[in-house]
C-alpha cells in the first residue's frame, strides 16, 4: 500500500502522522532537525513550542480556543493528550510543560510501529506518492523557493503583516459609515465592503501622539526585519512624519461622512469585510508592532472602534505561509498537485493549537484517501470545519493573512440578545452546535487502536 510522506515533525505534521498511523497508514515524517535548525527551535525533538508554552483558553463552552481543544481530544488527538498530561497548574489556561511535552510526542511517535522518522531536510517537491507539507512558519530557505516556482511568489509569503480585524457587531454605525472611496464597485457587495471611520484633526493629533508613545515588540534574533515598503507598520509610518498617515491609509479622499455631510474629516480609517460572512472587518493598512495591550488602547482611540472587540490584533512576523484561498481545496489539497495536502501555520492559521488541528484534519483526510475512503470535508459549524473552510474559501484571497480560531468565523446563531448575556449564550449556543456537528463527522470513521 502507498506511504504518506509528511515534511515537518512540529505541532501538525506529528498529529497528522499520528491520525493515520492509527488509521492504519504507513507514515514516514521528514524533521531536518536537530541536522538542520531554524532560527527559534533549541532542539531535535518533534513537537516543540518555539516560544510561550501555553495553549490559550481550555473553555470549551465560552472560547473558540477551548472548542479546538474539546474537537481534538474528542478526535484521540496525540497533541492534546500529551498535553494534558503534562499540563502545569495556570488557571483558565491550558499551560504544558515544553520539554516533557515534546518528549512524550516523539517517544510516541517513534514506538509507533506504523511510523518512520527520518531525519533529512526536504528541498524539492515530488512528482509521485502521497505528501503532506507540514514545514511552518520557518519552512526551510529551499523548499520554500521550491514551493513558490510552482505557486508563483504572491502566493506564497515569507512575512505576515496583519491588520487588526474586529468584530462587526462591535463597531458603533452611529458614528462609523459604509462607503467604498468614490463610491467605486460594481455590485451591492462591493459597495458595501468598506466601513469608515473618521476623525477630526484634534483626535488625530491625539491618536499620532499616542501611536508613536506605545509600546512595541522587536523582532527575534534572526528574523529580519525587511518589511517592504507596501506593508510599513503604523507606527513607522507615524515615525516618518505626523502627516504622513494622513496621506497613506488614513486619508480622507473620497469619502462623505454619512452622519455628518457638511463636515470634511480630517482623516479617515477604513475597514474592510475580511470574510464572506461580513462578521469580520479588518482595518486597512494598520499592520503593526505594537504590544497587544498598548495596541487595543490606541485603536480604540479610533471614532466607532471605542468599544471594539478583536478577533485577532495586528502583527508582523516572519511567517512562510500558502495564499490558501486560491491554492487549496476543501480537502487541504494543493489544487495543482492533488497528491500534496498542506497542513499547520504555511497553511495560513495561526497558532501551535490550530496548527495542529490543520495537521490532524489532513492526516485523517490523506490516510482516508488511501484507504480508498475519502471523507467528507468537516462542516462548516465544527471549530475544524470553520477554520478549513476560511482558509480555503470563505476568506478574501486578495487580502488573506494568517488566522486564529475565533467565533467571527462561525456561521451566526440568529436570534439571541445583545449585550454581555446574549454573547454568553451566542457562545454557548456555538459551542453546542459546534461538538454535535464534529462528533457526526467523526462517528462513521474507524480509527483503529494504536
Ligand atoms: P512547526 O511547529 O514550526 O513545525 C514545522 C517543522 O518543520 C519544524 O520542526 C521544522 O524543523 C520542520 N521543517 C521545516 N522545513 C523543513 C524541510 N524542508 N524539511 C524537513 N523539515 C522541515 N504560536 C503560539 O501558539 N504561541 C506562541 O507563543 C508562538 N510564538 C512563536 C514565535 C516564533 C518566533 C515563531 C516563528 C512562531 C511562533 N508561534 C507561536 C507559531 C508556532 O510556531 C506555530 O503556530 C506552530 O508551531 C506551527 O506548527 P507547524 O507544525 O505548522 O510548524
Amino acid at each position: 500500500t502507498q506511504i504518506l510522506n509528511i515534511v515537518g515533525g512540529g505541532m501538525a505534521g506529528a498529529e497528522a502522522a499520528w491520525q493515520a498511523a492509527r488509521m492504519g497508514v504507513q507514515v514516514v515524517i521528514h524533521e531536518m532537525r536537530p541536522k538542520t535548525g531554524t532560527f527559534a527551535h533549541r532542539t531535535g525533538d518533534l513537537a516543540e513550542m518555539v516560544c510561550s508554552n501555553s495553549f490559550r483558553s481550555d473553555d470549551d463552552e465560552q472560547n473558540a480556543v477551548g472548542l479546538l481543544h474539546w474537537e481534538m481530544r474528542a478526535a484521540g488527538g496525540l497533541i492534546m493528550q500529551a498535553a494534558d498530561e503534562h499540563r502545569l497548574p495556570a488557571g483558565g489556561a491550558l499551560a504544558v510543560d515544553r520539554d516533557p511535552f515534546a518528549a512524550s510526542v516523539t517517544a510516541t511517535l517513534r514506538a509507533h510501529p506504523n511510523i518512520t522518522i527520518s531525519g533529512e531536510e526536504i528541498t524539492e517537491i515530488t512528482a509521485g506518492g502521497q505528501w503532506i507539507i507540514a514545514t511552518g512558519p520557518l519552512t526551510s530557505a529551499a523548499l520554500g523557493q521550491a514551493i513558490a516556482a510552482r505557486t508563483g511568489t504572491d502566493a506564497l509569503a515569507f512575512f505576515d503583516a496583519i491588520a487588526p480585524i474586529v468584530h462587526h457587531d462591535s463597531i458603533d454605525m452611529s458614528k462609523a459609515w459604509m462607503q467604498s472611496r468614490y463610491d467605486k464597485g460594481e455590485t451591492e457587495e462591493e459597495r458595501t465592503a468598506y466601513l469608515n471611520c473618521p476623525m477630526d484633526r484634534a483626535t488625530y493629533d491625539a491618536f499620532i501622539d499616542a501611536l508613536l508613545a506605545a509600546d512595541k515588540t522587536e523582532f527575534h534574533e534572526g528574523e529580519t526585519a525587511q518589511y517592504f515598503d507596501g506593508c510599513l507598520p503604523i507606527e513607522v509610518m507615524a515615525e516618518r512624519g505626523r502627516e504622513t498617515l494622513r496621506h497613506g491609509p488614513m486619508k480622507p479622499v473620497g469619502l462623505t461622512n454619512l452622519h455628518q455631510p457638511e463636515v470634511k474629516p480630517w482623516a479617515v480609517v477604513q475597514l474592510r469585510r475580511d470574510n464572506a460572512l461580513g462578521t469580520l472587518y479588518n482595518i486597512v493598512g494598520f499592520q503593526t508592532k505594537m504590544k497587544y495591550g498598548a495596541q487595543a488602547d490606541v485603536l480604540r482611540m479610533i471614532p466607532g472602534l471605542e468599544n471594539a472587540r478583536f478577533a485577532r490584533l495586528g502583527g508582523i512576523h516572519r511567517n512562510t505561509f500558502l495564499n490558501s484561498p486560491t491554492l487549496l481545496d476543501g480537502q487541504m489539497r494543493w489544487r495543482a498537485h492533488p497528491h500534496i495536502r498542506f497542513a499547520g501555520q504555511i497553511t495560513g492559521v495561526e497558532g501551535y493549537v490550530e496548527s495542529a488541528a490543520m495537521g490532524l484534519l489532513a492526516g485523517r483526510l490523506a490516510a482516508a484517501e488511501i484507504l480508498g475512503s475519502p471523507l467528507p470535508s468537516p462542516p462548516q459549524d465544527s471549530a475544524m470545519g470553520a477554520l478549513i473552510h476560511h482558509i480555503t474559501g470563505g476568506a478574501e484571497a486578495k487580502t488573506f493573512q494568517p488566522m486564529n480560531i475565533n467565533f467571527g468565523l462561525f456561521r451566526p446563531v440568529e436570534g439571541l440578545k445583545g449585550g454581555r448575556r446574549g454573547r454568553m449564550d451566542r457562545y454557548k449556543a456555538y459551542t453546542d452546535r459546534a461538538k454535535s456537528a464534529w462528533q457526526d463527522w467523526l462517528a462513521p470513521q474507524t480509527v483503529g487502536a494504536q
